[in-house]
C-alpha cells in the first residue's frame, strides 16, 4: 500500500481508512492509498509550518539548488515514475515521460529563479526617510491539483512556492495519487549545500495528504493556518475554493476549464495546422485544460484540411498506454466518458454530422476500460453542448468561417478564456488575433505550450492569477512595505 508522506514521514491516515487505485485501461487495482480526512491535514499543516521556520531562512542560492537536486533525483527515477502515471492516470508511457519531463524543467526554471527575487528602494518625500518594498514568503501553501497531468500541476505549485521559502501541502485528485507520492517522497529526499556541510530538505518542507476534496481539500481551504491555495480543476469546483478563500481572507489563484479555439487561416501552413490540430485536441486523450476544443477553418482549405485530419485518425491507436503501439489511451474515469458521450449525443440529436468516431472502439480489448476513438463532427450547433461546455476528452467539433472579423467573433463566443491559437503567415492577421482574442494565452502558429518562461493562466471563466514564469512567484510573495528614518 502507498503512504501519504507527512513531516518527512510515510505515514497511513489517522482512521486507516484506505482507497484504491484503478488503472483506467484495464479497471484492475493499482494500489491503495490512505484515505486521509481533516485531521490528517491538520498534522501536515503543524509539520509545514515548523518547517517553514527553517526554511524561509535557508538562502535563496541554496533554496535554488535543492530544487534543483530535486530535478535530478526525479529524472533518474523517470522509468518507474511513468509506469506509475500510466497505470493509474491512463495516458500512453511516451506521453507520461513527456510529462515528468515537464515537471523536472519546472523545477529547474525555479531552482534559477529563486536567488533571483528582487525588492525595492524607493525615494520618499521626507529628505531624512527612504522606503523599501522588501518581499517575504507566505507561509504554508495548499497545491490542490487535477488527475489529467498530475505531476506537471503539481510542480507548477511546488517550484515556486519551496523558491520563495514557502512550505507546502500537495492534495492529489483521488484517482491519481500514486505518481505524485514517489515523486514527493524523492523531492523530500533533495539536499542543498556543499560537502560535509550538505543538509537535507528541512522535514515538513513537502508534505502530501490523499483523501477526497471534500475532507482533505476543504479543510486545507478552511484552515486558517494555510495561508495561501493554488487550485487546478474545474470551473464549479474552482467558484467554491474562491467563495472559501474569499471568507478566510486566503490568497488564492485558480486554473479551470478552457474551450480553445484554433482558427487556420488559408495563409497559413496548413499541413503543420493539421499535425498540430491532431496533437492539440487528442493529446492525453483530449483531457486538456488547454487542448483545441473548437477549431474555425477559413473556407476555402476546410475540405482538404478536414479530410487530412480524418486520415490521421484513421491510423491513431487507441489502446492499453503500456504498449508501445498506443497512440491514444483510455479516458480516465467512466464518469468523464459519459459527458463525451453525453456531449457527443447531444451534438448529433441536434443535426451534427460525424466525420470520425463518434463512439467506443469494439473489440474485447477494450471492454474493461474507458476507451472512446477521437471524434471529429461537423454541422454542430453552436448552442450544443459539444461547442458550449469544456469537453475534457477527444471529440472536436469543427466550423468554417469567410473572414478572420468572423472566426475572432466565433471563438470568442465562450464563457471561457484559457488558451487560442492563430495559424497564418499574415502579421496582420497574427497581430489582430492577438489583440482581439479573449484568452490568457495567444499561441501563433503554435499550440499549447505552457512554457515554464511565459506566465499561464486564464481570463473569464478559465481562472484568476497566473502559474508559471516568473509572474507566479508573485503570488507566493507577500510584499512588504517599509520606511527608514534617519534621526
Ligand atoms: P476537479 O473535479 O475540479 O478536481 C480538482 C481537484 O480538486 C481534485 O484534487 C479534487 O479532489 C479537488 N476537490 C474536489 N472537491 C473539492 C473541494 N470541495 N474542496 C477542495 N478541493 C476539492 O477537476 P478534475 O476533474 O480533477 O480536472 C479536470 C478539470 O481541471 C478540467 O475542467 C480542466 O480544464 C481543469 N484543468 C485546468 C488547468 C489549467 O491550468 N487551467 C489544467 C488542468 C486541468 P478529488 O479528486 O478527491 O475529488
Amino acid at each position: 500500500m502507498a503512504k501519504m508522506f507527512i513531516g518527512g514521514e510515510s505515514v497511513g491516515s489517522v482512521t486507516n481508512n484506505t482507497s484504491e487505485v484503478r488503472n483506467p485501461a484495464t479497471g484492475a487495482t493499482v494500489d491503495t492509498v490512505p484515505q486521509g480526512n481533516d485531521k490528517d491535514v491538520q498534522q501536515a499543516i503543524s509539520a509545514a509550518e515548523d518547517a517553514f521556520k527553517v526554511w524561509s531562512d535557508v538562502s535563496p542560492e541554496d533554496r535554488g539548488n535543492a530544487l534543483m537536486n530535486a530535478g535530478e533525483l526525479i529524472k533518474k527515477n523517470t522509468a518507474e515514475i511513468a509506469q506509475l502515471l500510466t497505470q493509474e492516470q491512463g495516458k500512453t508511457l511516451f506521453e507520461a515521460g513527456l510529462e515528468i519531463h515537464h515537471l523536472v524543467h519546472g523545477l529547474e526554471f525555479y531552482a534559477g529563479l529563486a536567488s533571483k527575487v528582487r525588492g525595492s528602494h524607493v525615494p520618499l518625500p521626507q529628505k531624512n526617510a527612504y522606503g523599501m518594498v522588501v518581499r517575504q514568503p507566505i507561509g504554508v501553501c495548499g497545491g490542490i491539483v487535477p488527475w489529467n497531468f498530475p505531476l506537471t500541476l503539481m510542480g507548477t505549485k511546488l517550484g515556486p512556492a519551496l523558491a520563495a521559502g514557502n512550505t507546502i501541502i500537495i492534495k492529489p485528485a483521488s484517482t491519481t495519487p500514486l505518481a505524485t507520492i514517489k515523486v514527493i517522497e524523492l523531492i523530500a529526499q533533495a539536499t542543498f549545500g556543499e560537502g560535509k556541510a550538505q543538509k537535507p530538505l528541512p522535514k515538513g518542507t513537502v508534505n502530501i495528504v490523499t483523501g477526497p476534496g471534500g475532507s482533505v481539500g476543504e479543510e486545507l481551504l478552511r484552515n486558517p493556518r494555510v495561508r495561501r491555495i493554488a487550485f487546478t480543476g474545474s470551473t464549479p469546483i474552482g467558484r467554491h475554493v474562491m467563495e472559501v478563500a474569499g471568507r478566510e481572507i486566503k490568497r488564492v489563484t485558480l486554473e479551470l476549464g478552457g474551450s480553445d479555439p484554433m482558427i487556420v487561416m488559408e495563409d497559413s501552413n496548413v499541413d503543420l495546422a493539421v499535425k498540430m490540430a491532431d496533437v492539440g485536441r487528442y493529446f492525453n486523450c483530449g483531457q486538456m485544460c488547454l487542448g483545441v476544443k473548437r477549431l474555425f477553418l477559413q473556407e476555402s482549405i476546410a475540405d482538404n484540411f478536414i479530410g487530412a485530419l480524418v486520415e490521421i485518425l484513421k491510423k491513431k491507436t487507441v489502446g492499453n498506454g503500456m504498449s508501445k503501439e498506443t497512440r491514444m489511451g483510455p479516458i480516465h474515469v467512466g464518469a468523464q466518458r459519459q459527458e463525451v458521450e453525453e456531449q457527443v449525443e447531444d451534438a448529433k440529436a441536434r443535426g451534427g454530422k460525424v466525420l470520425f468516431g463518434g463512439e467506443r472502439p469494439k473489440g474485447a480489448e477494450f471492454d474493461n476500460g474507458f476507451y472512446y476513438l477521437p471524434t471529429l463532427m461537423t454541422n454542430v450547433p453552436e448552442d450544443s453542448r459539444l461547442t458550449k461546455e469544456e469537453v475534457f476528452g477527444p471529440a472536436l467539433p469543427v466550423y468554417t468561417f469567410k473572414t478572420l472579423d468572423e472566426a475572432l467573433e466565433k471563438a470568442n463566443a465562450s464563457e471561457f478564456g484559457l488558451g487560442s491559437s492563430i495559424w497564418t503567415r499574415n502579421l496582420l492577421h497574427a497581430n489582430k488575433a492577438i489583440d482581439k482574442l479573449q484568452a490568457g494565452n495567444v499561441w501563433v502558429n503554435s499550440l499549447h505550450y505552457g512554457y515554464d518562461e511565459l506566465p499561464f493562466g486564464g481570463v473569464k471563466s478559465s481562472g484568476v492569477g497566473r502559474e508559471h514564469g516568473p509572474e507566479a512567484l508573485d503570488y507566493y510573495l507577500e510584499p512588504k512595505g517599509v520606511v527608514v528614518v534617519n534621526i
